[in-house]
């Protein structure tokens, strides 16, 4: 099977000057090598802590960031070096949501025009009274009732909000949409309504998922497969089941242990698993870029690089889980 999208040894470097007066320019590997395919109707998790470069993954498949090298297929094209002009069509196959739905929502249009908008841009309806229809649809699959739509963004809750933000994304009837960290700045009881309502959506429309998150916990719900990215890289990846029972990289390992256990009785008190800080990725340690945290490191493991291995499931370790 064709993957929808295929992002093959993708990078996407920043370059920043050392100091403020310095000549010298030192480049930030937010996305240092990345190879990944996502399958039409699966969801692809994307987990690890906040400037490991899931983000900007996210933003370069979307060509909002320009890639260092490396490409990006979508639908078998090679999309890498499409021009603005050549990325139109392909812009409406692929949409995102975003954490914070209110940053990205402008708070003085009501809400039937911040979704008339995309719609006719790219004229997916004929006239203003389809246009019109399409709202009240859209309002509809997300579950806000259309009499809503003379509101303006900050008469919503955060809940509210992001389901708006998503009619907006599916107003193009997208193939892909790259939700980054849809529900993290939500209540938890208004976490499971998001989640319960993207799966849904993602049964009707046959949706294709890449879903960005911090943690396991929203990642466990939603995902079919899971990759762990670490500084840049993708240190883990394999099915759910795998990732969950059998995680091999010593990091994986650790953020499922941080992963808050619904029963208390059963969480270790209060433990922080993974030790020290992140690294900056402008300046990665040597070999395994885990080393500095990793309970498991060793010589080698400072010296060697660990490559990604495996078929369904691999890892980049020299010294796996089993
Ligand atoms: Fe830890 Fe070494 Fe494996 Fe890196 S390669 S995760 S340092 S054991
Ligand atoms: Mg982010």
């Amino acid at each position: 099977q064709e993957p929808l999208l295929r992002i093959n040894h993708l990078k996407t470097y920043y370059p920043i000057r050392k100091g403020l007066f310095s000549r010298t320019v030192n480049n930030v590997k937010a996305v240092d090598d990345i190879s990944l395919d996502i399958y039409e109707g699966e969801t692809l998790g994307l987990v690890g802590e906040s400037g490991c470069g899931k983000s900007t993954i996210g933003r370069t498949i979307l060509k909002l960031e320009k890639p260092t090298s490396g490409e990006i297929w979508f639908k078998g094209e090679n999309i890498t070096s499409y021009s603005n002009m050549q990325m139109l069509p392909i812009r409406t196959e692929m949409q995102m949501i975003f954490q914070d739905p209110f940053s990205s929502l402008n708070p003085w249009m009501r809400v039937k025009d911040i979704l008339k908008e995309p719609i006719i841009t790219h004229r997916i309806v004929k006239g203003p009274l389809e246009a019109e229809k399409e709202v009240d649809r859209l309002l509809d699959i997300v579950g806000i009732p259309s009499s809503y739509k003379f509101k303006y963004p900050h008469e919503f809750s955060g809940g509210q909000r992001q389901r708006i933000g998503i009619a907006r994304a599916l107003s193009l009837n997208p193939k892909l949409i790259i939700c980054d960290e849809p529900v993290s700045a939500l209540d938890v009881s208004v976490q499971a309504q998001i989640l319960n309502l993207l799966k849904q959506l993602q049964k009707d429309l046959g949706l294709t998922y890449l879903f960005i998150a911090h943690g396991l916990g929203a990642v466990k719900y939603i995902s079919t497969r899971i990759a762990v990215m670490y500084l840049g890289k993708v240190v883990e990846i394999g099915s759910k089941e795998q990732l969950f029972n059998n995680p091999k990289h010593p990091y994986t390992k650790g953020l499922l242990n941080a992963y808050p256990v619904p029963n208390p009785k059963m969480r270790n008190k209060k433990q922080k698993i993974i030790q020290g800080d992140i690294p900056s990725p402008a300046n990665p340690p040597s070999g395994c870029r885990f080393h500095t945290r990793c309970p498991l490191a060793q010589e080698k493991c400072r010296q060697t690089e660990p490559i990604l291995d495996g078929q369904s499931h691999s890892v980049a370790c020299h010294f796996p889980l089993s």
